[in-house]
């Protein structure tokens, strides 16, 4: 990080912003707001690679708020427009708003599906500063003529590759066509591939580029475990049975997020944990918004302990202390796995991401691994092994349930079981 910018009021930032973030905790800028913030406040145009977890929220919301500050919003034309892929990061990065500006007058306007049109129009009516919008929705309330574009000077685009994973694009070309008069344009993405290069050298021409970390990095704050359940698996004990075992005597786990590829399987699992006493909770894009934000609160609040999650509904939620993040099932595309894994390790906090691997998922963690550029390790006390001999008797055993007595706790790896 540049020397001098190690503290928030070295970047160029209003003492009242400077002021609201020291009450929130933050004691220094992340690298990403030290390199972006100085020059977002220049004006320039900023492309962000950088992953979340990072503090990328702030890195485009201060200096945004610290614009909008010198103005007063109009009915129906709102100044700025923060564009997020999911209903979730949407809520989320409007929080954080709510938030950062706190000692000013700005109003914000959450424009996300799920959520009554009657209310959000009202509110446009009384004019906001700022629209924090998922594109379907932005885009349903501007063709019913409820908003006008003209008025927006400063653009934010969040989790622009997963935009691109999520079909907006079109939705997001025809944002940027209907923004007149836009001053500055901010990008943030986790991974910039070819679409969004095209996207980019079409709408943001000259931008300042901040990179935080090689394309689809990993934090280093989170340790990465393969799981072969095969290696341990036995007729007995199935991935699900595994899990409960696991989640039910590793000690070091204080709660997790549990990824599965499919819907049906989200609910599924998490009534699978509930039978077995487990305090789980499950969110997937077939519950309604407000379903949605309950239950990410309910986990917030420690009410959950697990919280099983597809990909698509978990993308972009904050929580700050997420002791564990779980793959149940490999995620098929290796970028799903940066952006699972970086739920946990956020803020400086340490965090174990495990994906319990089946050989038929072998390739999906080689295209991980090629993506990451770093190998997966195995449980870092080697392999568990599925048989064991118990020592008086001298004849297989399985370790389907194993006792914590058990001889075989030597030989496995110390979460599989509960310390007394
Ligand atoms: P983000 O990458 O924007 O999703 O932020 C991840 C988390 O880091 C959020 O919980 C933020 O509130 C928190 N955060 C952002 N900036 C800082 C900072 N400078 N110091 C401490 N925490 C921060």
């Amino acid at each position: 990080m540049n020397l001098n910018m190690d503290r928030f009021d070295q970047l160029g930032l209003p003492k009242f912003l400077v002021d609201t973030i020291e009450k929130l905790g933050y004691t220094e800028p992340t690298e990403v707001q030290a390199k972006a913030i100085p020059k977002a406040l220049e004006g320039s145009n900023i492309i962000g690679l950088s992953q979340t977890g990072t503090g990328k929220t702030a890195a485009f919301l201060l200096p945004i708020i610290s614009n909008l500050s010198n103005g007063r919003s109009k009915a129906r034309m709102p100044r700025s427009l923060v564009l997020c892929p999911t209903r979730e990061l949407a809520a989320q990065v409007a929080e954080n708003f709510e938030n950062y500006s706190k000692n000013t007058k700005l109003s914000s306007a959450l424009l996300i599906g799920g959520v009554s049109f009657k209310d959000q129009v009202k509110k446009l009516d009384r004019g906001v500063d700022i629209i924090i919008a998922t594109p379907g929705r932005l885009l349903d309330q501007f063709e019913r003529g409820k908003l006008m574009l003209t008025g927006v000077e400063f653009l934010a685009i969040d989790e622009a590759d997963k935009m691109l994973d999520m079909g907006f694009i079109p939705d997001i070309t025809r944002i940027l066509e209907s923004l007149p008069r836009v001053k500055q344009k901010i990008l943030f993405s986790a991974t910039i591939g070819k679409e969004i290069e095209n996207l980019i050298a079409k709408f943001i021409k000259k931008a300042f580029r901040v990179q935080i970390a090689p394309s689809a990095s990993i934090t280093k704050n989170v340790n990465q475990i393969l799981l072969p359940i095969e290696s341990f698996e036995t007729k007995k004990e199935s991935k699900k049975d595994f899990l409960i075992r696991f989640l039910k005597n590793e000690q070091s786990l204080i709660n997790a997020i549990i990824f599965c590829n499919r819907k049906k399987e989200v609910s599924y699992l998490s009534g699978f944990l509930k039978t077995n006493n487990l305090q789980a909770g499950a969110i997937h894009g077939d519950l309604d918004q407000k379903e949605r934000m309950e239950m990410v609160k309910n986990f917030k609040d420690g009410y959950i302990k697990y919280l099983v999650a597809s990909d698509v509904a978990a993308r972009g939620i904050d929580i700050p202390n997420v002791s564990h993040v779980i793959n149940f099932d490999v995620p098929l595309n290796p970028e799903d796995y940066v952006h699972r894994i970086g739920r946990t390790g956020r803020a400086g906090k340490k965090g174990t991401a495990i994906t319990i691997v089946q050989e038929k998922e072998k390739a999906l963690i080689s295209n991980i691994e090629v993506l990451i550029n770093e190998k997966i390790q195995p449980t870092n006390k080697g392999w568990p092994k599925p048989i064991v001999k118990t020592s008086k008797m001298n004849k297989k055993k399985t370790i389907a349930n194993p006792q914590p007595a058990d001889k075989a706790e030597n030989q496995l790896p110390d979460f599989l079981f509960t310390k007394f």
